[in-house]
């Protein structure tokens, strides 16, 4: 490769500028003018243009390069950090789920046994013949969701309850 030129004068502002690495043109590093660089053979001007060209593409060819691998390490952060969340919100699911079934089975002995109490406690009355107030307690025998099975099950045994109290009150 020819590389006798190396200094150049630029003809606006007459200083000496390096052209090495420059192939037929380039720009005065102190005023911007254009200087090309004619002193150069041909075929060194086209050996250096074809040593350009394949530093272009290298350099082109390592961005997509560097791209890639930006993009790879974006996507598995991306995959890293979704299965994680996605395994949360099924645990949160199920957390949830369990919550609300312990919460709910809970409520159901609590009602169970606040209308159990009270069922005996009309039993009593009934036994102690007071059967105007076992019949006003029986009015309240209703279990605290309606629509579901134990509702409709109470409500069975307090008008079952509420006939034989009502019986009763009619003989006394
Ligand atoms: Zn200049």
């Amino acid at each position: 490769m020819n590389d006798k030129v190396k200094e150049v004068k630029c003809p606006n502002c007459g200083a000496s500028v390096d052209s090495s690495g420059f192939i037929d043109t380039m720009f005065c590093n102190y005023c911007g003018t254009q200087l090309l660089l004619y002193d150069q053979s041909d075929a060194a001007v086209i050996a250096k243009a074809h040593v350009r060209i394949a530093e272009l593409n290298h350099e082109q060819k390592r961005r997509e390069f560097e791209k890639r691998i930006k993009d790879d390490e974006e996507e598995s952060k991306y995959t890293k950090y979704l299965l994680p969340v996605v395994i949360l919100f099924v645990i949160a699911g199920w957390a949830f789920l369990i919550y609300i079934g312990i919460s709910n089975s809970s409520y159901e002995r609590n009602e169970q046994s606040r209308l159990e109490a009270l069922y005996q406690d009309i039993l009593v009355d009934v036994q102690n013949k007071d059967y105007e107030l076992a019949l006003t307690k029986a009015h309240n025998l209703y279990y605290g969701k309606p629509g579901t099975v134990e509702a409709k099950e109470w409500n069975q045994r307090r008008e079952e309850l509420i006939q034989l109290i009502e019986g009763f009150l009619n003989e006394s």
